[in-house]
């Protein structure tokens, strides 16, 4: 490792991403300096995203099931929702876990700014604090972790109150009778959860054929039967045409083939269309950072951009958009200013949509291998055949593998179902670690867990599974095969 005591590092950006790289860089013995809007480190991810979506996910759990514990013989009645305290309640969490950041950046002796930061050069900074102070400072390196922002459609008034993105929905400011999610994307649909939980009547717009565009389609399905169940409408291949607000009611016009209703009235509009990086940071154009046609700051495997002193991580230099992987970034952008002989290359990286049922996949996707025309051998359990998923009366899951069909290697892991999302990490782990069919079918899995059915589908990889029938000659397995 080289003498790294003699560096000062500056982070711009205090997301998953920014904090992390800070708080490895001075573990590395830099001295670093983290300049960030918010009072404490945290960025979207906790302050208007991953975290409060989670904690308002966990109530909409809750809620769900109590429902559906009528069908088991206990009924709750219907929840009372005392907004404020649940508003408190999530702002909490959010204050609990930031305040945390904020400790353990001041234990590091990380200087904190609030305040925001434009470039005067590669290595100068002009830092504005919150407290109205201007000061120019100097860093041998510069970690860029601006992040991203929910991206506005210009056309719709978002100056109007009841137009809402995800930091307003997540605001929950009230529970709105009803409400239109523009966006068929893992944010809209979190969301939804959580308003349709709560009682609003919600209603979803997707310009594209599918919800969630890049998931398997498989994965998919179980998800979207139910949420045709608990949503008012989705309205697939459905453009919004022009949003008007009239008499405090939003009125929406639609367009596309198979639209039924032209026009339809919503007391509140989610837009959650995707998210544009934080790229177009004042005076970047004096350094040598260059930008994507995406508005993505371009790195290499070291997280360098073309500016040698400048490094970019996070949602500001590429997708998957996603909070672990920015925090990864930011551990190879300090570790490579240290000297360090690293790079971000994963074999997979894990993607969880937080809904009910959960949605997870890592590594290799089918709708993936498909477009790449790449072989492959694909494994399917369905939940019908766990004991464990019949146990909690949710057997619409699957557990699907996909292998490497010369060497058996794991190439990818897709789950639906509840806890999908804790569940993938046994299948990131195997891809990194390039486990075989053989080895996973022969892992011994706890009984009766959700987990077994990685191990179940391995193992019908080979044509064997104890709760699965499948007859010879081999075929396709299906839901009707199961004997639980
Ligand atoms: P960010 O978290 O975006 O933080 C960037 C920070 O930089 C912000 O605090 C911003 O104020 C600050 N900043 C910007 N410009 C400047 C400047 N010039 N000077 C100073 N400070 C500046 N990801 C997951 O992995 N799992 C989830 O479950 C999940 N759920 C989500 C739910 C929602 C509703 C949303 C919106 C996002 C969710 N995400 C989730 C995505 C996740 O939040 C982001 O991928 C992650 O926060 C990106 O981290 P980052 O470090 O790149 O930057």
């Amino acid at each position: 490792m080289n003498d790294t005591s003699i560096l000062t590092i500056a982070v711009i950006g205090g997301g998953p991403g920014g904090y992390a790289a800070a708080f490895l860089a001075a573990d590395l013995g830099m001295k670093v300096t983290l300049i960030n809007e918010e009072p404490n480190p945290g960025g979207v991810c906790l302050y208007r995203g991953c975290i409060p979506s989670k904690a308002l996910l966990h109530v909409a759990k809750l809620i769900n099931e109590s429902r559906h514990a009528k069908e088991w013989g206990i009924e709750f009645g219907e929840p009372k929702v005392d907004v404020a305290r649940l508003r408190s309640w999530k702002a909490g969490v959010v204050g609990k876990l930031t305040g945390g950041l904020g400790k353990l950046a001041s234990l590091r002796q990380i200087e904190y700014i609030q305040g925001r930061a434009s470039f005067r050069n590669s290595n100068t900074l002009k830092i504005d604090t919150v407290a109205g102070a201007t000061d120019i400072r100097v860093f041998d390196r510069i970690i860029i972790a601006t992040g991203s922002r929910p991206t506005a459609i210009p056309a719709f008034n978002s100056s109007s109150p009841r137009i809402l993105d995800s930091t307003g929905a997540l605001a929950l400011l009230d529970i709105p009778k009803t409400m239109l999610i523009v966006g068929g994307g893992y944010i809209g649909l979190e969301l939804g959860t959580v308003y349709a939980a709560l009682g609003t009547r919600v209603s979803i717009v997707e310009m594209l054929p599918g919800l969630l565009t890049g998931a398997d389609r498989d994965l998919v399905a179980p998800l979207q039967r139910r949420m045709e169940k608990s949503f008012d409408s989705i309205m697939l291949n459905t453009t919004v045409a022009s949003i008007k607000e009239e008499a405090q009611e939003m009125h929406v016009t639609f367009e596309g083939v198979t639209v039924k209703e032209r026009e339809k009235i919503f007391e509140k509009v989610l837009v959650s269309v995707g998210r544009t990086p934080n790229s177009v940071i004042p005076g970047i154009q004096n350094t040598k950072v260059e930008v994507n046609a995406r508005g993505f700051i371009q790195v290499n495997q070291h997280m360098q951009t073309c500016d040698p002193a400048i490094y970019a991580i996070g949602d500001v230099a590429g997708d998957p958009m996603l909070a672990h992987k920015a925090v990864h970034q930011g551990n190879v952008a300090a570790e490579h200013i240290a000297g360090h002989d690293v790079a971000f290359e994963p074999k997979a990286i894990p993607a969880v949509i937080f809904t009910d049922p959960e949605i997870a996949w890592c590594g290799l996707t089918e709708t993936q291998a498909q477009k790449e025309g790449r072989e492959i051998a694909i494994s399917k359990f369905p939940w019908a055949a766990s004991g464990r998923a019949t146990t909690l009366d949710r057997t619409e899951g699957l557990t699907k593998l996909l292998f490497d069909p010369k060497t058996e290697t794991l190439l990818g892991m897709g789950i639906v179902g509840p806890e999908a999302g804790e569940m993938i990490a046994e299948g990131v782990l195997a891809v990194e670690m390039g486990v075989t069919a053989s080895k996973l079918k022969t892992t011994i899995h706890a009984h009766p867990t959700l987990s077994e059915t990685v191990m179940e589908s391995a193992e019908l990889f080979f044509g064997q599974s104890s709760h699965f029938f499948r007859p010879k000659p081999s075929k396709a397995p299906s839901v009707e095969g199961a004997v639980k």
